[in-house]
């Protein structure tokens, strides 16, 4: 505790006496400001209490927030609640004796306000209206915590002595706690509130349930989508009003955990009979004192309208391009029939490129076509018997050129006598054409490609292996993904759709497409057919 170099040792004659500082009455102050109180009501109590033990006329606490940056205060002038403004409250702060105090962490005695510096002149400390008083501000800690600083103010100059100083530190002492606990409550308080009005105000659906998922709350919007009154919606489960993705989920919800949000689609089967398709946002909060999970159903019908339009245009235009290209490609045949033998070979070799670039162009959109077809779970088309040498052989030789510029030998090893697999062939002539020209692609000038096709239980088995720079481990799977591409734009150009189709085709068929590689040994993408007749059912064709 320190006093102003100003101040007169002396107390003047006619100061009070200090009021005892029995532990009697610390014990009462102590049941007083330690009651359950919000913080306003904390601030007033301390304050009244401290002005009324110690004597003090009028007094202010301010108290600092997790920043240390004046937040709350309180301010009784003859018991009555006065109010200062923010700029007034931290002008206060940082010029007054409140600051001080706070960046000291020590008490101090103004015996007389008028000759202290510190003191921040207020219009009523003029000499025509109260001009000097006395004053004691002391630090509110809780532990090593400042917490906030009281000042109490008596209208005589030196009022205040020791003792009273004491006293008000020991009130001081009671408070830190119980403010620090109100403020730790009231920031509780408004984070609920926020959290409340986020939850009701929401745009999106958002649903509260336990961990068996019975609905225990849910917001406006929610109520309205789904078409049913709150009471109505909390005798429900969530899987009335949708199916649980429980693959991502897990069993009993078991794989929502607070930090992850587990997200899938789904469709709300809503109570007004609309069926609205959503992608379900799953996770898991600590709500009344428990743990619950929390289920924001977004309406995703906009989304799913312009994919189908999306989807629908562009198998359009697919399905426009077949006729036209076909045309362009039995064009060039005749006319490369229609040449003389002795016609420039110039003339020939160009009537063969844009032959070959026709093609490819044709199975570019006839792939694509299947893509979207097998997407939407639509059969292949008609399966046949077929040798798949011959389609290799096919494919292979559909690949030449390109591999030939590249200067990459294929080889091939089949089994003597090869069952016939039942596929739809010019699908899987497709896939094949895929993966030997992504090998072709993907490889370095000169490499090699070894195509083997062995059979194994029911099923031929195809391998194609390259030396070019493999697939790493964790991109094995993706790869198979539509739009997938690892080296980006630096790698040779692509759409990223060709493994997305080879896996669709494949899968479509009862088969299986995988690639294994092992770092800088070349990719071996390897698949299966089955070797028996599709079992005709109702969609067979
Ligand atoms: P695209 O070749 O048009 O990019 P794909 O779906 O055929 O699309 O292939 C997806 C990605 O997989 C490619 O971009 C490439 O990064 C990688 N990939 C495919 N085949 C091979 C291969 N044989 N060797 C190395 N990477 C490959």
């Amino acid at each position: 505790m320190t006093n102003p170099p100003q101040a007169t040792p002396n107390s003047p004659p006619g100061a009070n006496e200090p009021p005892a500082s029995s532990l009697e009455l610390l014990y009462q102050i102590g049941q007083e400001v330690t009651a359950d109180l919000d913080l306003r009501t904390l601030l007033h109590r301390v304050l009244f209490l401290s002005m009324k033990n110690v004597g003090a006329v009028s007094g202010s606490i301010i108290v600092l927030d997790e920043n240390g940056q004046p937040g709350e205060e309180a301010f009784l002038m003859h018991g009555m609640a006065q109010s200062n403004t923010a700029l007034q409250l931290r002008v206060t702060y940082e010029s007054g004796m409140a600051g001080w105090v706070a960046r000291h962490r020590q008490s101090v005695i103004v015996p007389d306000t008028s000759r202290d510096e510190r003191w921040l002149r207020r219009p009523d400390d003029a000499d025509d209206r109260t001009g000097a008083k006395s004053a004691v501000s002391v630090p509110v800690l809780a532990g090593e915590r400042l917490v906030g600083v009281i000042t109490l103010v008596h209208p005589t100059p030196y009022f205040f002595n020791e003792s009273h100083c004491h006293l008000a530190e020991a009130i001081a002492e009671w408070a830190g706690i119980a403010i620090l606990r109100a403020q730790l409550v009231d920031h509780l308080q408004t984070a609920t509130q926020r959290y409340r009005q986020l939850f009701e105000d929401n745009i999106d659906p958002i649903l509260v349930t336990d961990w068996q998922g019975s609905i225990q709350e849910s917001n406006r919007q929610a109520q309205l989508m789904i078409g049913l009154s709150p009471q109505d919606l909390h005798s429900l489960k969530i899987s009335a009003l949708h199916t649980p993705d429980l693959e991502k989920l897990g069993p009993g919800y078991q794989n929502v955990c607070s930090s992850e949000t587990q997200v899938y689609e789904s469709t709300l089967n809503a109570y007004t009979g609309r069926s609205i398709p959503v992608q379900v946002h799953v996770r898991c909060i600590h709500y009344n004192n428990e743990y619950h999970l929390q289920w924001i159903l977004h309406d995703i019908t906009e989304r799913k309208d312009l994919d189908r339009l999306r989807e629908d245009l562009i198998a359009m235009v697919y399905h426009d391009l077949r006729s036209p290209l076909a045309n362009i490609g039995s064009s060039l045949e005749m006319i490369s029939a229609l040449l003389e033998p002795e016609i420039d070979q110039n003339v020939q070799s160009l009537i063969q490129i844009a032959a070959r670039s026709t093609e490819r162009i044709q199975r570019l959109t006839e792939s694509l076509l299947d893509l979207n077809r097998l997407e939407a779970g639509q059969l292949t088309g008609k399966r046949l018997p077929v040798n798949l040498c011959d389609l290799l052989e096919d494919a292979i030789q559909t690949v030449a050129l390109m591999a030939r510029e590249k200067k990459i030998g294929i080889s091939l090893e089949t089994p003597a006598q090869l069952l016939p697999v039942w596929v739809d062939p010019d699908m899987i002539r497709r896939v094949l054409i895929n993966l030997i020209e992504n090998g072709v692609k993907y490889s370095h000038p000169e490499g090699k490609i070894r195509i083997q096709v062995s059979e194994q239980e029911g099923m031929l088995l195809t391998s194609l292996l390259d030396d070019g720079p493999g697939i790493p481990a964790a991109d094995q799977e993706r790869i198979f993904e539509k739009f997938t591409r690892l080296r980006g734009k630096e790698g040779p150009r692509g759409l990223g759709l060709g493994l997305a189709f080879c896996r669709l085709a494949v899968t479509s068929h009862g088969g299986r497409i995988w690639v294994e590689s092992a770092a800088g040994q070349g990719a071996n993408f390897k698949f299966t057919l089955p070797l028996s007749p599709p079992v005709p059912g109702p969609d067979a064709h």
